[in-house]
């Protein structure tokens, strides 16, 4: 009874992340740290096809959790599909809006009854599971949002509402992708001195004035100001300017920077805890020990992140690039990254970078870009990649896809100068690059700022006075 008693005192957390691994990271290192350094009971909610992969990819056993940190499902409201397939984010964004929050609702109620778990105090939902709010309102406690993306992506989004407004959005037609529309500028954003419309997260590149994912934009926006407290991986060094415009925002609630969680997170010592991984991929351990074998600042690294799809004939003009260029490349080609059938790489190529190329399908990436031999990461300027880059001091190249991977690209290259962008992904362009970042003096100063930046991270996340550490702090009364 003692313990009964004890664990029902407890705050609890319920944390919820968007089902994309991009998303699910950083909230399992939240929940770690909340668990580790709050004491806090923590329930982390996967949904149903993330928690079979999760699995598939760790072992049937990895997500037993501890006896106060435990985990829940929910289902994603798709149709059932193949486990190694990555989720489709418009129809998965869409979905979750329309199909999660009965799921949940009924969750927490299950938690709440539960004998041997304490009541929830808190829940802390990813920016765009924002159904939660509805669900917090119910047993009346407070919704935590965690947008896990830059604060200039997050500033960027929170302007689709001018976009539309000021007629920028929709498009009159498709030729406005490609006639230069997208170069005009704008300097009206909040702590954004002056904005491409092509830097803006690329929904807004839409001709239908009805596109499901502007759409899905502007409702998680206008929800945000529903929250209790905003929260973004970032940190004030890093994004000063825009996080302080954050305040110019009507009603938006806090926004507390924590970031870089990879960080702070290293205070995190419990074995059992950090046994507990979030890779919806079987990691390849390998190529750090090939890593082990290369000189310092070597290495060029490739990854396109969890979702960015290319055309095989995209894989083949990176092929050559890196084959040309004559550095050493750890390239990482996930299962389902190329479109169609038949993608392979040429033979020719395999045995021209066989003595210094090495290919893997998911790597423990943190790991990877905190190798002294990594010297640079040609990137798809996901924010978690970004961030983990600048936490191992590594610049990068940077070819974004979609999303605010596009605003992280022209931050990483123009506000911080730690990028080079791929404007043409040409085999000669993509080698230029590559031996501008490795060989030149602008990638020698390329690197002087990201080790610069990385010290700043540092700062940020160190106890007792860095802006990040007391931030995460300062939140503990909402949690509990
Ligand atoms: N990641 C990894 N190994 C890989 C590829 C990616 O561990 O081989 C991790 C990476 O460290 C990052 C996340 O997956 O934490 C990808 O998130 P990001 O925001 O960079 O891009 P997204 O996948 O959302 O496009």
């Amino acid at each position: 009874m003692a313990f009964f008693g004890k664990t029902r005192s407890k705050p609890h957390v319920v944390c919820v992340p968007f089902p994309a691994q991009g998303h699910i990271n950083p909230m399992l290192k939240l929940a770690k740290l909340l668990h580790f350094n709050g004491d806090f009971h923590v329930t982390f909610v996967n949904t149903e096809y993330n928690h079979l992969r999760l699995l598939k990819s760790r072992g049937p056993n990895s997500l037993n959790g501890l006896s106060s940190f435990r985990f829940e499902t929910i289902p994603d409201g798709l149709p059932e599909s193949d486990v190694e397939a990555t989720q489709d984010v418009p129809s998965l964004c869409d979905s979750t809006r329309k199909t999660c929050l009965p799921h949940f609702k009924k969750l927490i109620s299950k938690l709440n009854n539960s004998t041997d778990t304490p009541r929830v105090t808190c829940i802390v939902s990813d920016g765009t599971m924002s159904f939660a709010l509805e669900a917090a309102e119910e047993v009346n406690v407070p919704v935590v949002l965690f947008w896990t993306n830059s604060a200039c992506g997050f500033m960027c989004y929170l302007q689709y509402r001018h976009l539309i407004e000021k007629g920028f959005t929709p498009l009159k037609d498709s030729s406005y992708i490609t006639n230069g529309y997208l170069d005009t500028t704008v300097d009206w954003v909040p702590g954004i001195k002056e904005l491409r419309l092509k830097d803006f997260p690329s929904f807004m590149r839409t001709t239908d004035p009805n596109d499901v994912m502007v759409d899905f934009v502007l409702w998680e926006c206008e929800r945000a100001l529903k929250a209790s407290a905003i929260i973004l991986n970032t940190f004030d060094a890093l994004e000063h300017d825009v996080l302080e415009a954050f305040s110019s925002i009507n009603n938006l609630p806090p926004v507390y920077p924590i970031g870089p969680l990879n960080f702070l997170f290293k205070d995190v010592t419990d074995k059992e805890l950090n046994s507990i991984g979030s890779n919806l991929w079987k990691e390849d351990r390998e190529c750090l020990e090939w890593l082990e074998s290369k000189e310092p600042n070597t290495v060029v690294y490739v990854n396109f992140g969890s979702i960015a799809v290319i055309t095989n004939e995209q894989l083949i003009e990176f092929a050559w690039g890196l084959a040309n260029s004559k550095k050493t490349f750890l390239w990482v080609i996930r299962p389902d990254l190329i479109t169609g059938e038949n993608s392979v790489l040429p033979q020719e190529f395999l045995e021209e970078t066989k003595n210094r190329g090495m290919l893997s399908s998911w790597c423990p990436q943190e790991e990877v870009l905190d190798h002294s031999a990594i010297g640079g990461f040609l990137t798809h300027s996901g924010w978690n990649s970004t961030l983990e880059s600048v936490c191992g001091g590594v610049p990068m190249i940077c070819w974004p896809f979609f999303s605010e991977q596009h605003t992280n690209c022209r931050f990483s290259c123009h506000e911080w100068g730690i990028g080079l962008e791929i404007e043409d992904a040409k085999r000669d362009k993509i080698e230029g690059l590559v031996r501008e970042l490795m060989d030149e003096e602008k990638g020698k100063e390329m690197k002087e700022k990201a080790l610069r930046l990385k010290e700043l991270a540092i700062d940020a996340s160190c106890g007792p006075y860095g802006s990040s550490f007391l931030n995460f702090k300062k939140l503990f009364h909402l949690f509990s």
